[in-house]
């Protein structure tokens, strides 16, 4: 496959000098959606985390309906038809119906009641899979009490800047009778093409990761969103179908990106695991994973016109630096 870009070349007369300059602008091709993504100079759009998370953590606890003493009483319990004790708890996460449902089924799982504060330095595979783990018992649970809703994903806004309106680390889950956007597209993707794609990344080896035996991590050729990694699970449609092995397998490699992304200085992220029906023959089930800007007054949203009017990404990390820096993690 050849991987499709194209330079796109701007010049203006500095303001300092009066010389003519030139900027150089990659606009990628996602191999598997069309999506077009711009790789710009870095030109420091992310700026690493400067603000007291910490201090701000203490100040917001004391209304969270996520703490041990509020969780029981101000969180929404699953109706018996999916499960009996209205909560999955795996480890010490609980999962519970989103009071903000949206879709037919919408839950939230925190990694801990008393994990209020979650720096992503000090995420650890058994949070990860523990987490994961009452996601996949839910998703299986929804599907066998509404045998309609097939189509399952596992996501994550991380902290205020990603979406999430509550400050306390969670997952949240959808499962529901019609795909999103991005599932369809990628549900639409032929096998041979999803083949063709991790071939040829694997060949070139700028962007690969890791195959950790079932799951193989690359960082996106064309990116959404900042310092983005997929992963793709051959063999397994939809996360009903994961079993304990490759929850473990890929909480490990969830873990090593999100403390890689904390060593950037990076503590939002989006996470989305794009489900197709059980059983997609030739579907391998994926996710994207991607830092999104820091939390702090007046921070710059690395969520412009171009992402969310153009459906264009527009990064200034290139890929291959964040190849760089994180291939040495997955390689241990
Ligand atoms: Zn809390």
């Amino acid at each position: 496959m050849e991987l499709e870009h194209r330079q796109l070349v701007a010049e203006m007369i500095a303001p300092d000098t009066g010389e003519l300059v030139r900027a150089e602008i990659d606009v990628r091709v996602d191999p598997l959606t069309g999506h077009t993504s711009r790789i710009l100079p870095n030109r420091g759009l992310m700026p690493p985390h400067d603000f007291d998370l910490e201090a701000f953590a203490r100040e917001n606890q004391e209304r969270c309906p996520f703490c041990p003493e509020r969780i029981d009483g101000l969180t929404p319990k699953l109706p018996p038809a999916i499960h009996p004790e209205g909560q999955v708890v795996q480890g010490e996460a609980v999962l519970f119906p989103n009071l903000h449902a949206y879709s037919s089924h919408s839950c939230v799982s925190v990694y801990s009641p008393r994990l209020h504060y979650l720096p992503l330095g000090r995420i650890t595979e058994r949070l990860m899979a523990d987490n994961l783990s009452t996601q996949v018992q839910y998703a299986k649970a929804v599907m066998a009490a509404d045998p309609e809703s097939r189509w399952s994903s596992i996501n994550a806004n991380h902290m205020l800047p990603s979406g999430s309106s509550l400050f306390h680390p969670h997952l949240q889950g959808i499962v529901d009778a019609s795909p999103t956007t991005l599932q369809r597209q990628l549900a639409d993707v032929p096998a041979a093409r999803f083949d063709d794609y991790l071939d040829t990344e694997r060949r070139t080896g700028r962007r690969y990761l890791r195959n950790s035996g079932r799951v193989q991590w690359l960082v996106s050729f064309a990116p959404i969103a900042p310092a983005e990694l997929r992963a793709f699970v051959p063999g397994v449609a939809s996360p009903a179908e994961l079993s304990d092995e490759l929850i473990a397998e890929l909480a490990q490699g969830l873990t090593i990106t999100l403390n890689a992304y904390g060593d950037m200085g990076y503590e939002s992220f989006n996470l989305a695991m794009y489900g197709a029906p059980p059983g997609s023959m030739g579907y391998p089930l994926n996710l994207r994973i991607a830092c999104r800007s820091n939390l702090k007054p007046f921070y710059r949203s690395d969520s412009t016109f171009l992402e969310r009017l153009h459906w264009e990404g527009a990064v200034d990390l290139a890929p291959e630096d964040v190849a760089e820096r994180l291939r040495d993690r997955f390689r241990t």
